[in-house]
């Protein structure tokens, strides 16, 4: 089994938490895991240069961890949900910002790559690590889990055979039981509602296009890609068509979070997600559970069937693993080792061990 270590430098504007023991714990971590390479952001003070130039030294591949369609401050534009109101995420701390920006807009696009060389081009990165290549989710409440509906991504709906006047009609029932997906296919979800299933596809289409140009920018610099995804039973539903993101980036991993209750984490996602969409009409239920045949999204049988799904995909695909321990990510080591174990029993590549191996509870654990 393959192993990367993924590490916090701290949030992308505030100062960096990282010393340099940090890269000491970083390569005692690469050491006691065995690993291949190692993901590291995403505030700009990190002293990166030695960083690499340490890893190198071991035959390390580095990639810097970036956000794309969020996090990346005032010169973003904001997405703007199907009610006209402009984006606002319900998180943000010193640490994390998800309030999202929209992903049709070339601004948003091309802001990675810019902050980029603004900061990180000459630290030896070997490639980069794309984070919130998605559109918000139902954490940040019912309109902005829908996606962006600004002029833009609506014309890109339209082209794509979306009648937005019916949807704004839709959108305007009360009982909203069109959101509810009707069949699993591959790891997307189709809607019977004809108009929602193009729209979840034009969505999806949306955010592989612009994460493709993304990729392009930095492979242009010389970079490998990987890819920060969600758990497949949620990807969809924010606007990511695994298969087809996989065919951009040479790696990916999908953030199958099973402990955590944050953002990304699959017990956050769910409940946001049922509760949102129950206060606007849509009762869900355990539709997604039945759907990937358990009685709960973070189950290990659950697991073990996204991980079936994950091995059909053309790049090497690694399962995020939190090994890092916080007041909402109950970890303990238990987990993490039941959770490698069942990795290894997939075809999947391996692991990342998420999203931060510098944390002490990995110190003291290993
Ligand atoms: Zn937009």
């Amino acid at each position: 089994m393959r192993t990367i270590v993924q590490a916090f430098t701290g949030g992308l504007y505030g100062p960096a938490s990282y010393t340099d023991r940090d890269t000491e714990k970083l390569i005692s971590a690469i050491d006691r895991f065995s690993a291949e390479s190692a993901i590291i952001g995403w505030n700009a003070g990190a002293p990166y240069d030695k960083i690499t130039s340490a890893l190198h030294e071991l035959k390390k591949e580095v990639f810097l961890w970036l956000p794309v369609f969020s996090e990346l401050g005032g010169e973003a534009v904001a997405a703007v949900d199907f009610l006209g109101g402009k984006h606002v995420g319900a998180v943000s701390g010193a640490d994390d910002d998800f309030t999202f920006a929209c992903p049709s807009e070339p601004v948003n696009i091309g802001l990675a790559a810019a902050h980029f060389d603004r900061h990180f081009k000459d630290c030896g990165f070997d490639g980069v690590f794309l984070d919130k290549i998605r559109f918000s989710t139902f954490g940040n409440g019912f309109a902005s889990g829908m996606g962006c509906y600004c002029k833009r991504c609506r014309d890109y709906y339209s082209q794509e055979g979306v009648d937005m006047g019916k949807f704004m009609k839709l959108m305007g029932h009360s009982s909203k039981g069109f959101l509810i997906p009707e069949a699993l296919h591959g790891m997307g979800y189709t809607f019977e509602n004809a108009l929602i299933d193009k729209l979840f596809r034009a969505r999806a289409k949306l955010i592989t296009e612009s994460v493709a140009k993304v990729a392009a920018m930095f492979r242009q610099r010389g970079l490998k890609v990987g890819l920060d995804v969600f758990a497949p039973p949620f990807a969809y539903l924010f606007g990511q068509d695994t298969e087809a993101l996989a065919g951009c980036a040479d790696f990916i991993k999908p953030m199958i979070y099973r402990v955590t209750d944050a953002p990304a984490g699959v017990p956050y996602e769910a409940r946001h997600m049922k509760a949102e969409l129950a206060a606007n009409g849509c009762s869900i239920g355990d539709r997604l559970e039945a759907l990937w045949g358990t009685d709960d999204l973070s189950s290990e049988e659950c697991f073990r069937a996204q991980l079936a799904q994950l091995a059909k995909l053309p790049c090497r695909v690694y399962s995020g693993v939190e090994v890092n321990k916080t007041d909402f990510c109950a970890t303990t080591a238990e987990y993490v080792e039941e959770t490698i174990k069942t990795v290894k029993e997939s075809n999947i590549a391996g692991c990342v061990l998420s999203w931060n191996v510098l944390s002490e509870f990995v110190v003291c654990s290993w």
